[in-house]
Order: C-alpha cells, then sequence, then structure tokens
C-alpha cells in the first residue's frame, strides 16, 4: 500500500512505525457504539495504536510490517471482565447426579456445592491450580480474549485465598493476555466460621486485605451482597478496608434478592455491580450518577434457570454502561465461550448485538477500569484487536457457539 500523504496529517512522511493493518473495516466500539471505519487501516507502535482512520486518509507511514486482511471486519480484543477460572476440581459429577434426581440436600450432605470447590482449592497446589486454569483459559483464548479478570473467593482462609490471588498474578506474568486480580475473600462464610460471619469480615479486614495489598496480589476487591452470604453492612466494612488500602470495589449484587447492594456499591463508586437480576430503579440511578457499570451474567441465569432478567431496558434508559462476562465458575456458570454470551445476553436480555459487543469491550474494559487503555480501536490505546472474516459485527453475536477463525493481535503482535 502507498497511500498519500494526507494533508492535514500530523505526521511527518514517513513517520517510522512497527506494522500497518489495513484492508478491512474496522468496528472500533468508541463510545459503546460501533463506529465502523470502512476500509480502513491502522498502525501501530510500541504495542499501541499510533492511528487509526480511513485506509484513504492514512499518513505515508515507514512500517517494517504490513498486513492486508484482505476483507472482514476488525474488533477490539475481547474482555472477560467476571471469572472466577481459577480453582481446585469441578463440579460435572455433581451436575450429572442432580440430573439424575439427586437432591441438593443429599449432595450437600456429601460435601457438595461451593464447600467442595472450596476443599478442592485448598487441597490444590499451586502448580495444579495453575495447570487447571490454564486449560479453562485456552478456549476463551482461542475466541479473542486479551484481558480477563480472575477473583479468588475458592480458599476462604489468609493463606489459600493468597494462593488463588497469587496463581492469578501468574497467569497474568505467562499467558499472552492481560490479567486483572480481584480479592473475593467475601464469596462465602467459611465453614470454619460458620455462625460467626462477622469474624471472618474481621480476619478479611485486619489480616488479609492489609497482606494482599502489600504484595499487591489484587487490583480490586469483590465481595457477594446476598441473604446466603454477606450483608450489606458486612459488605460495607469490607469496602471501607479496601478504600483504606487504595483498591476498588466491585460487587456480586441482587443476584437472588433486592438487597440494594448495587445502591451501596454505587454509593462506594465500585468500578462495577454485578448479575443484578433484582436491581430495581433507584438501584439504576445510583449506578447512572456515580458511574458504575453493570455487568450482566447470561451463563448464571441460564443455568440457574433463573426467569427474572436483569432490568436491561431501565440501565438503558438511565444510561448505566452494561458489561457482559462469562462468570467462569464450577458451579453456576461453567461457561468457556463469551461469545456463547454474546448470543445468550441477546436472546435471554433482549440485548441489542451492539450493545453485546460494546459488553465485551467497551464497556467490559470500564468495568475494570482500563477504559482509558483498553476496549476500543482509538490512537494511544493499548494495540488489542481481532480480526474476523465476517462481513459485519451482529455476526459476532448471531452464531451459536462455535469458534470462528480469527487472527488475534496482542499488544501490537500477531498472538499465536
Ligand atoms: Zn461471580
Amino acid at each position: 500500500m502507498a497511500a498519500p500523504l494526507h494533508s492535514a496529517s500530523p505526521f511527518a512522511a514517513k513517520t517510522p512505525c512497527d506494522s500497518l493493518w489495513f484492508g478491512a473495516d474496522f468496528v472500533t466500539l468508541r463510545d459503546g457504539r460501533y463506529n465502523i471505519i470502512e476500509n480502513g487501516a491502522l498502525a501501530v507502535k510500541d504495542g499501541k495504536i499510533l492511528w487509526i482512520g480511513p485506509l484513504s486518509e492514512c499518513p505515508d507511514f515507514s512500517a517494517p510490517q504490513r498486513t492486508d486482511f484482505g476483507g472482514g471486519i476488525v474488533t477490539p480484543g475481547f474482555i472477560d471482565c467476571h471469572t472466577h477460572l481459577v480453582f481446585g476440581g469441578d463440579r460435572s459429577a455433581e451436575f450429572e447426579q442432580r440430573l439424575n434426581g439427586v437432591s441438593y440436600a443429599e449432595i450437600a450432605a456429601q460435601g457438595g456445592g461451593i464447600l467442595s470447590t472450596v476443599n478442592a482449592t485448598r487441597d490444590a497446589s499451586h502448580s495444579q491450580l495453575l495447570e487447571q486454569a490454564e486449560f479453562r483459559l485456552r478456549p476463551l483464548l482461542a475466541e479473542g480474549v486479551t484481558c480477563i479478570e480472575i477473583k479468588s473467593g475458592y480458599g476462604l482462609s489468609v493463606e489459600s485465598e493468597l494462593k488463588m490471588l497469587q496463581a492469578i498474578r501468574e497467569l497474568g506474568a505467562t499467558q499472552a493476555v492481560e490479567v486483572k486480580s480481584t480479592c473475593l475473600a467475601a464469596h462465602a462464610v467459611p465453614p470454619e466460621f460458620k455462625g460467626r460471619a462477622d469474624d471472618y469480615i474481621d480476619l478479611i479486614c485486619d489480616t488479609l486485605l492489609p497482606q494482599v495489598a502489600q504484595e499487591n496480589l489484587a487490583d480490586a476487591v469483590d465481595a457477594f451482597c446476598e441473604h446466603l452470604a454477606f450483608s450489606p453492612a458486612q459488605v460495607e466494612r469490607v469496602f471501607n478496608a479496601a478504600a483504606s488500602l487504595g483498591l476498588p470495589v466491585k460487587l456480586h449484587a441482587e443476584q437472588l434478592s433486592s438487597l440494594h447492594g448495587s445502591t451501596l456499591a454505587a454509593k462506594h463508586h465500585a468500578l462495577s455491580a454485578d448479575h443484578l437480576e433484582y436491581a430495581t430503579e433507584s438501584d439504576a440511578e445510583a449506578m447512572a450518577e456515580s458511574g458504575t457499570v453493570a455487568v450482566l451474567l447470561p451463563g448464571a441465569y441460564y443455568l440457574l434457570r433463573e426467569t427474572q432478567c436483569p432490568p436491561v431496558e431501565l440501565f438503558r434508559r438511565h444510561g448505566v454502561p452494561m458489561a457482559l462476562a462469562s462468570d467462569a465458575n464450577p458451579g453456576t456458570s461453567p461457561a468457556l465461550s463469551l461469545r456463547l454470551m454474546l448470543n445468550m445476553a441477546c436472546t435471554l436480555f433482549r440485548m441489542t448485538p451492539e450493545e453485546a459487543l460494546a459488553g465485551i469491550t467497551c464497556h467490559g474494559a470500564k468495568a475494570l477500569g482500563l477504559q482509558e487503555t483498553h476496549g476500543t480501536l482509538e490512537s494511544g490505546k493499548v494495540a488489542d484487536f481481532v480480526h474476523w472474516p465476517l462481513a459485519r459485527p451482529a455476526e459476532l453475536v448471531y452464531w451459536l457457539g462455535g469458534q470462528l477463525p480469527c487472527t488475534v493481535v496482542y499488544r501490537g503482535e500477531i498472538r499465536l
């Protein structure tokens, strides 16, 4: 390609860059809309987007590497902003038992449910946790994920929560994907603290979180606000401890009932409130006011055969940004495809394909506090993008699962 130097270009002739990509429509997702640049070009320098625009206006870059996609579309790399990908064991045997008619009570009596994951996670070595997480990470990466959040929350002791967070940090250091780590020690009351949830909250606030902060093991702090987990008052103590350590917060809220956890999250300027099936209009107003992202999780809704949908129309009306995530976890969402979540969010929650795609790019980034560097194709952002041999972005949402061929560029380099 030898495009002429555009007269208004701030770039001198033969401005050096590392690579130039063109010959496709660039679906930028700027401002949470498709904002497509037809027949576009994108220049990369030092792992970041140096320039993006129509090929006809492309400055005369000198690029050692030039890639003509020869058609198709380019999207930002996908962001899975809510997962529990690191855990010991799995619960497929329990899944089968339930479908063979064994009751929840019997399964719980055998030590099933979340307790079995806690025990398996506590028993697992660091390398076993890593190996199992890598197995689950692979299919997500193959379909274009370039950034993923992973939570702790199956250790439920200082030692085991730290072990999980260390495994999450190691994945970030060894895998070709941006990993954000979240401490979710307030996920469930550990068996040792049965009937003493407040004492466990003390342990989290006074001992665990200061150590997590000191060792830089987490980028955010999360909790589960629900009758079967922690009350808003207990969550608020965790939020205050996180704030005193300079850590942003997130919350599992309104999944099974309305406790107005999402309003509490908004009051604490949480990055996101997640699930939200039972969120109300006042919750939506509070979230809009604080800029808290609504993270919707259709995998858990589907697996639990829920019937109450999150209030998408309220979020839309009040301008609450909506993100989507896999919620990959052993109990309620063993989901290893973010693209499948796109279809489920549209089919089950009636989101539009444009909203769904913004949910795993632009708004997924905001749910992780990464909106300045990730989530859209704009100059100055990290060069994470994916080429798809597809006619239009809705195809990414329309096909029900299956792995579509794609070329993933991570920090400006093709990820093999
Ligand atoms: Zn979750």
